[in-house]
């Protein structure tokens, strides 16, 4: 903290790790010899970069661009890109540490990155948002590679955005290898890979269930956020049993009492798509809160899957008023400490994002496979492969349980202890540097 007391966020992710491993590492004496948790809060390295592009008008615009490649112990560095106005250092070495044991959580050799800009693309243009990326991209191809550090996308950085960003690539460095994942399923991407995060947090979900005898069949499930990943997880939830409630976005939230409709999916992403808010839904036939979150709906099961820090205290205490289970996060870090501590508190199960959202990071493994083995696995491979992965990260919290019975099981301590578990001891294998 008193390296960096501006970092709040990053602070906050460290803290988490730190409380949940600690007792286990003070027995630790080698880890603790080898100053194993001070170095793994620093990153390898964090590169910093100007990002200079034309808008529409011919004005020059500046952005900052980053790449925090923060561990490779374990593999290439990996994690995705975000591009949004709300990016500082802070937010990509908080979204850096947390990718470090989520990617150690899935088995998968992948070691922990994060990076983008500080560049909001909301009202911004096609061709501005593509001038933005090549330029972006101008610098950070001198850092990345199949066998060094490979991003993905992330908030702001979807499917398109990753299609020009790996075409400059290509352009800049004349090999074709898998140095981005995320990419078009017609030039080497995965299929899966853009439902991952969000079907894997719902296979999660039900994993968390299942170990309580319980389903998702029949359960209100309010989830935020109306990206990527919400409406994965929405879709898939729906195609569960579940009733989802809700959809948000920075504006507002649409409701649905007897849950949304694949009609209401495809509105949605029509709208989404042209960049457009979720605020012109008002009126038809959906009930649009402006202003409001979703946690004020009466929900079984809650699903962040928005942003970082986006339930807070007092959304705690709402969603206990009404009646909320289990909180499973599709978003990394959405809730806040306080909020966290109100739910645990009341005994809600609660999926960490490193456990229930690395089904899109493990996607992205399976796609660098691919790319290496020159092969592309069919849609029911790679969903049977995420399936097993996300069983696999349930198997490894319920290993780290010491508690009763299935019931009891504290995912977000059990998480992080197997995430740190594995990254710890082979930093201690390699060595000090
Ligand atoms: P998208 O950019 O596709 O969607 C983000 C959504 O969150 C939008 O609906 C956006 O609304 C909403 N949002 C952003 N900021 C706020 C805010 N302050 N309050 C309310 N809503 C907000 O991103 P993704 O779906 O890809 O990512 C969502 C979360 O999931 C992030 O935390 C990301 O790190 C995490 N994640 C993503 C993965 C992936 O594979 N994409 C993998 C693992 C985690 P608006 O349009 O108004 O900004």
């Amino acid at each position: 903290k008193a390296r960096d007391p501006h970092e709040k966020e990053f602070h906050q992710a460290v803290e988490d790790v730190v409380s949940a491993v600690m007792p286990w590492y003070l027995e630790q004496d080698d880890l603790r010899r080898a100053g194993v948790l001070e170095r793994l809060a620093e990153p390898d390295r964090t590169i910093s970069f100007r990002v200079a592009w034309e808008d529409d008008a011919g004005a020059v615009q500046m952005n900052r661009g980053w790449r925090v490649q923060f561990s490779h112990v374990l593999g290439p560095y990996k994690g995705g890109l975000r591009f949004a106005a709300s990016v500082d250092q802070s937010v990509l070495k908080f979204l850096g540490f947390e990718q470090i044991l989520k990617n150690s959580l899935t088995g998968l050799p992948m070691g922990g990155a994060k990076g983008g800009a500080d560049f909001d693309p909301k009202g911004r243009s096609d061709r501005e948002i593509a001038r933005f990326c090549q330029s972006f991209m101008a610098e950070l191809h001198r850092h990345i590679g199949p066998d060094i550090d490979v991003p993905a996308g992330d908030m702001g950085v979807g499917a398109e955005e990753i299609s020009v960003l790996f075409g400059a690539y290509l352009r800049l460095t004349n090999t074709w290898h898998g140095a981005l994942t995320g990419k078009g399923c017609t030039f080497g991407g995965s299929p899966v890979r853009l439902e991952a995060t969000g079907y894997g947090c719902v296979y999660f979900c039900e994993l968390m269930l299942g170990a309580r005898d319980d389903t998702l069949e029949g359960k209100r499930v309010a989830i935020s956020g109306s990206g990527n990943v919400a409406l994965h997880a929405a879709e898939k939830a729906v195609e569960r049993g579940a009733k989802v409630v809700t959809l948000s976005d920075s504006g507002g939230v649409v409701v649905r009492e007897d849950g949304l409709r694949q009609d209401d999916f495809a509105d949605i992403r029509r709208i989404k798509a042209g960049r457009g808010r979720l605020s012109e839904l008002d009126g038809a036939g959906l009930d649009y809160r402006d202003g409001a979150k979703p946690w004020g709906v009466e929900c079984d099961v809650a699903m962040p899957c928005a942003t970082q820090n986006e339930v807070e205290e007092e959304d705690a205490a709402t969603l206990l008023d009404g009646g909320v289970k289990a909180i499973c996060e599709g978003a990394n870090m959405p809730l806040t400490a306080e909020a966290a501590g109100r739910l645990r508190e009341a005994g809600v199960l609660h999926g960490p994002g490193k456990a229930s959202n690395a089904g899109g990071v493990a996607v992205s493994g399976f796609e660098q496979s691919q790319n290496a083995q020159r092969q592309s696995w069919s849609r029911d491979e790679v969903d049977r492969r995420l399936k097993e992965i996300m069983k696999g990260i349930h198997g490894r919290c319920l290993d780290m349980h010491d508690g009763d019975g299935a019931g009891e099981v504290d995912y977000v301590r059990c998480a992080n202890l197997a995430g740190f578990r594995r990254v710890a001891q082979a930093m201690r294998s390699f060595g000090v540097f």
